[in-house]
């Protein structure tokens, strides 16, 4: 059986984090960094907007902001983003205090899809250079965490240090892995809305600003705003017992491709259970599910025009008229939102539509879309032994899959985080 220092499942921001950090200050490591997709793919891949500036992807519950600052200068300094410039924020800002809203100045950069992909190959590429091993298309499948082995698709690898970063996707396999290894864990947060798409001439912010957060009242926000080439995508995701749900998402290519005028940005509010304690995953997914059912296994998208006269959207009625613009997620069905998201979030987000509308006119068009359902789950929180992510001797869990980041550039420094306790272990 190979034998290596330290073994990395994952090769998103997180993983990759931590692989660069311990083969820069400990050059001779024998390193493993395995992805089961067959490229290496994770997050960087999606439009690649990062952002440089607390709070943005980092859950307060285990982050501190003085923390998280020096991180994200250390991977500020690794990833040398071009800042983007931003526009009359003191405009938009009075206009929203003035109705107990906040805007967030966040320092970003954006890569875009094709971006992304460029810079996903060349750090491949550098890490090669500097010795891991990188294994494409070998997925973890179980662990014996007292013999410290991994057993994967295609062997078994002994290590010294395992660290396991499979992302938001990876969350089923991550919460096996925590059952397996007796790591204790806690119920998580969920967040739950829609995505919004309409043409950039209502939504003209996004010209001053690329990715604006606004934080409303009752815990909702705005998330992930695309612009320029902006499509929406839907992401599968499929329960235990075979049923299968989609959750909506944006992206965007970088600004060399041709605009096709729209934005699009979703609105999330954040859902907490508390006694008697249902797991939000099985929460959202029951969300999700529903939503396919009503949506006849797709997601839902309505116009606002027919969601303020109480009317569903219909395929006919879609196009055409005022409705100019054709949905970028065609395979959504034209339906009734209110049918399927729970009235108390739909209040939620509807209420942070309007004051919205309010700060950047022209928002609540006839013609905007909402495609619904936007999930954001995250695996039950582990128990963390300490500062580092270590849920067990020689086991630690980062980025967004163990709840420890929302964003890439959160989930590289949760890998620096982890590097730095490995090599301080050592
Ligand atoms: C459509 C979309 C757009 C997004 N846009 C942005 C954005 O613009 N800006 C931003 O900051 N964030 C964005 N995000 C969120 C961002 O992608 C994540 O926050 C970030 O990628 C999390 O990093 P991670 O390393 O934890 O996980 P990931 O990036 O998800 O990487 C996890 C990796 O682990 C691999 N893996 C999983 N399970 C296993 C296993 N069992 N064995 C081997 N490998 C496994 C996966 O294949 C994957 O490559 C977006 C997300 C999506 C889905």
């Amino acid at each position: 059986m190979e034998r290596y220092d330290v073994v990395i499942v994952g090769t998103g921001p997180a993983g990759l984090g931590a692989a660069f950090e311990l083969l820069a200050r400990k050059p001779g490591m024998r390193l493993l960094i395995l992805d089961k997709n067959e490229y290496s793919s994770g997050g960087l891949r999606n439009d690649c907007k990062m952002n440089f500036s607390w709070p943005i992807g980092f859950p307060e519950y285990c982050w501190e902001e003085s923390e998280a600052a020096a991180y994200l200068a250390r991977v500020e300094a690794f990833l040398n983003p071009s800042i983007l410039e931003k526009r009359n924020l003191e405009r938009y800002s009075r206009r929203a205090e003035k109705i107990g809203v906040k805007l967030l100045a966040i320092r970003q950069s954006h890569l875009g899809t094709d971006g992304g992909l460029e810079l996903i190959k060349r750090l491949v590429a550098e890490l090669k250079d500097r010795g891991a091993e990188v294994s494409l298309g070998e997925k973890a499948l179980s662990l014996d965490a007292e013999r410290r082995v991994l057993m994967t698709s295609k062997r078994e690898a002994a290590y010294g240090n395992l660290v396991v970063a499979p992302g938001r996707g990876g969350f089923a396999y991550l919460q096996d892995l925590m059952h397996g290894a007796g790591v204790d864990y806690t119920d998580n947060v969920v967040d739950v809305g829609i995505r919004i798409e309409t043409r950039e001439e209502h939504y003209p912010i996004v010209r001053d600003y690329y990715d604006p957060k606004f934080i409303f009242p009752k815990k909702t926000r705005t998330f992930c705003t695309n612009s320029r080439a902006a499509h929406v995508v839907q992401e599968k995701y499929e329960t235990e017992d075979g049923g299968v749900w989609y959750s909506v998402n944006g992206h965007a290519w970088s600004s060399s491709r041709p605009s096709n005028g729209l934005v699009n940005f979703a609105m999330l509010k954040t859902v907490t259970l508390t006694e008697p304690l249902a797991s939000g995953q099985a929460y959202a997914r029951m969300l999700g599910i529903q939503a396919s059912l009503l949506g006849g296994g797709g997601p839902i998208m309505q116009r606002i025009g027919d969601f303020r006269l109480g009317k569903r959207s219909f395929r006919a009625s879609f196009s055409g008229d005022l409705y100019d613009f054709e949905p970028t997620l065609p395979s959504a069905t034209p339906g009734d939102i209110g049918l399927s998201a729970p009235a108390k979030v739909m209040r939620a987000l509807w209420n942070a539509m309007k004051l919205l509308d309010t700060i950047v006119p022209g928002l609540l068009h006839p013609s905007t879309i909402m495609y619904y359902p936007e999930i954001k789950l995250y695996a039950n929180r582990p128990v963390f032994l300490d500062r580092h992510f270590r849920a067990k001797p020689g086991l630690y869990l980062i980025g967004d899959g163990a709840g420890t980041s929302r964003g890439i550039t959160a989930a590289w420094a949760s890998g620096l985080r982890a590097a730095d306790g490995i090599l301080a272990a050592q």
